[in-house]
C-alpha cells in the first residue's frame, strides 16, 4: 500500500473524494497514515503517525476522522479482544485475520475451504452469504513457527 507515498492521492483520499467528503489537510494526512499502514493500528498509534507528519493534529482529531471514514464505509473497524478499536483501509479483496494472543500481532489470510464451508452453512440455513468476519486467535506454535 506505499504506492503514491509521495504524490498524487492516497487510495483512501481518492474514496473519500468519491463519497463527496471534505478533505481537510488534517484528514489528509490521517488518510495517508492508514493508506501506507501495513498493520491495523489503533488511533492512539494512527495519530502517534499523524502527528510525525503534522504536529497540529490532536487524538481528538484522529477520533473523529477515523469515525467519519468508518461511517462513510472507507474504513474496516476490529476488535481483536484487546480493547482497542483497530483500522485498516477497507481491502480490496477480502481476508480473514490471526490474531497473536501473545504479542497482538495480526497475521492476513485467505483460505478458499473455509469461504466455501461458510457460504454452505449459509445456504444450509436458508441464506445467502453476503459477508461474514473470522477471527483466529492463537499463539506460534514453537518449532513450527515458520511454517506459514
Ligand atoms: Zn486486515
Amino acid at each position: 500500500m506505499a504506492e503514491e507515498k509521495e504524490y498524487g492521492l492516497s487510495r483512501i483520499e481518492k474514496l473519500c473524494v468519491e463519497k463527496g467528503l471534505r478533505m481537510t489537510d488534517q484528514r489528509r494526512v490521517i488518510a495517508r497514515a492508514l493508506s501506507e499502514a501495513a498493520d491495523h493500528p489503533d488511533a492512539e498509534e494512527l495519530y502517534r503517525r499523524a502527528a510525525q507528519i503534522d504536529p497540529r493534529i490532536s487524538i481528538a482529531t484522529v477520533y473523529r476522522t477515523v469515525k467519519l471514514f468508518e461511517d462513510a464505509g472507507i474504513l474496516e473497524r476490529h476488535d481483536f479482544r484487546d480493547g482497542r478499536s483497530r483500522y485498516e483501509e477497507l481491502p480490496e479483496s477480502h481476508h480473514d485475520h490471526l490474531i497473536d494472543v501473545h504479542t497482538g500481532q495480526v497475521v492476513e489470510f485467505r483460505n478458499e475451504e473455509i469461504e466455501k464451508l461458510q457460504r454452505r452453512v449459509a445456504e444450509e440455513l436458508g441464506f445467502e452469504l453476503v459477508d461474514h468476519r473470522l477471527e483466529l486467535y492463537g499463539v506460534p506454535i514453537q518449532n513450527k513457527a515458520a511454517k506459514r
